[in-house]
């Protein structure tokens, strides 16, 4: 179809009226949702100030609030009695925070109606468009989420506070973070993490105004309900922290390393775990790369109470035996699975059935750890030997050769920390035995003791 000129300044035309429409809509819409409302005479001044969410429920509750504020602050004007020298003032305002299915209101009013400086009042409204419902905070968090975010939160806040040199006082902020949703009341999501503000008075003094954390996804991990977390913005995962102990108090004891080859097994290696608490004991542990991602838990556990986590290959294969693409992909692989979980790569790495040479040294790039105590666990797979075994070899220095993957190993390792314990050992992880030794590990060297 070809248009003649005059046909084509009509489509032009009708193109522009249809614009013009548009945008009056547009602009009809707007000013409907915009709530501007100024009051002055020559007692007060009340300023209203706020955008509707255009819905209709929580449009509603917000002009309750605005109303209530406003009826509040004229009686409190009438009872004090209209006095044109004090002039009183009253402003109203709503923060409205969507984002992706939650929508956070948070309602402010600030009154002024003599004394030292305004009163200040919040109230929120925080909605789930999906669920249709309102939710606190504790409601986008998983069943033990308070007692995991709040050490995240009290550290965002003294970040915040050194930036903004703001002394905090420690009993504000122990009451003010406590655990219940009425002093979380204030969050929003945003692309940037969970946000949350805290009013004057709950974690700070007036002075110190409204403080705002941001607390990113990645630090959210296991917290925040995955409905509420934006994973499309997740770049990395949070790892656990190693348990890291003072080691001033161990100085001067006799000390073994004991060491667990073959693991992680949620069983047994749970059980050590539990066992070894008693002893204040650290353990390293060379596990497996190929038993990792199916004991990821445990072995998370191990790290974060403080034990060393070390390589002892993907598939237990004997190194001398291969070629060096498969030795570097048997330790290489092992070290990935590791680093999935804790966030770091092992330095050290115990060969299978400790055989070792020096090309392969040069290759792995890792600290060589062997043993001088071989307990020799996995064939007597009785505790009591295994102890007796631990027993009669302990000294100083000592690394001993178990595996967590046999109870009766594990039962016996602890029936030997018992006894050890009374003559004065302490328990310590390869690390801690180095740093208390004073010895800088050597890539060229094998370990079988310190
Ligand atoms: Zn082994």
């Amino acid at each position: 179809m070809k248009l003649t000129k005059v046909g084509k300044i009509v489509v032009a035309l009708l193109i522009l009226i249809v614009g013009i429409i548009t945008l009056i809509i547009y602009y009809q819409n707007k000013s409907d949702l915009s709530i501007k409302k100024i009051e002055s005479n020559e007692f007060f001044d009340i300023k209203i100030d706020y955008e509707k969410t255009g819905i209709a429920l929580l449009d509603e509750k917000v002009s309750e609030f605005v109303k209530n504020k406003r009826k509040q602050f004229i009686d409190i004007v009438d009872k004090a009695g209209r006095v044109e020298t004090n002039k009183y003032n009253l402003i109203v305002n709503v923060k409205n925070n969507k984002y992706n299915d939650v929508l956070s209101i948070h309602a402010l009013s600030f009154a002024y109606t003599g004394g030292a400086h305004y009163t200040r009042e919040d109230e929120s409204y925080v909605y789930d468009l999906k669920k249709e419902k309102y939710i606190n905070f504790s409601d986008i968090l998983v069943s033990d989420g308070f007692t995991n975010i709040e050490p995240i939160v009290l550290e965002s806040l003294y970040d915040y506070a050194k930036e903004k040199d703001i002394i905090l006082d420690e009993e504000w902020v122990k009451r003010g973070l406590s655990q219940s949703d009425s002093n979380y009341k204030y969050f929003y999501f945003s692309n940037q993490g969970l946000n949350i503000t805290f009013p004057p008075y709950q974690v700070a003094s007036w002075a110190d105004g409204e403080i705002t954390i941001t607390i990113p996804y990645e630090k959210l991990g296991g917290i925040l309900k995955s409905e509420y977390m934006d994973a499309s913005l997740v770049t990395d995962i949070t790892y656990p922290k190693p348990g890291k102990r003072d080691l001033s108090e161990l100085e001067g004891k006799k000390l073994i390393a004991f060491t667990f080859d073959d693991g992680p097994n949620t069983k047994t290696t749970s059980r050590l775990l539990d066992g070894i608490k008693e002893f204040d004991a650290r353990v390293t542990f060379f596990v497996l790369g190929s038993r990792v991602a199916s004991n990821t838990e445990v072995l998370k556990r191990a790290y974060v109470e403080g034990n060393q986590i070390g390589s002892h290959t993907y598939n237990h294969l004997n190194l001398l035996l291969l070629d060096d693409a498969n030795v570097l992909s048997e330790i290489n692989l092992a070290n990935d699975e590791i680093e999935k979980v804790i966030g770091i790569r092992p330095s050290l790495l115990r060969p299978p059935y400790g055989n070792i040479n020096d090309h392969i040294k040069t290759l792995a790039n890792m600290h060589i750890i062997n043993w001088n105590i071989d307990t020799e666990d996995w064939k007597l797979k009785d505790r009591n030997l295994i102890k007796d075994k631990i027993l009669e070899s302990a000294h100083d220095g000592a690394i001993v050769l178990l595996h967590d993957i046999y109870t009766e190993s594990v039962e016996g390792a602890i029936m030997a920390m018992k006894k050890l314990k009374q003559e004065g050992y302490a328990f310590v992880t390869i690390d801690e035995m180095i740093n208390l030794k004073g010895v800088k590990l050597d890539y060229e060297k094998t370990y079988y003791n310190f």
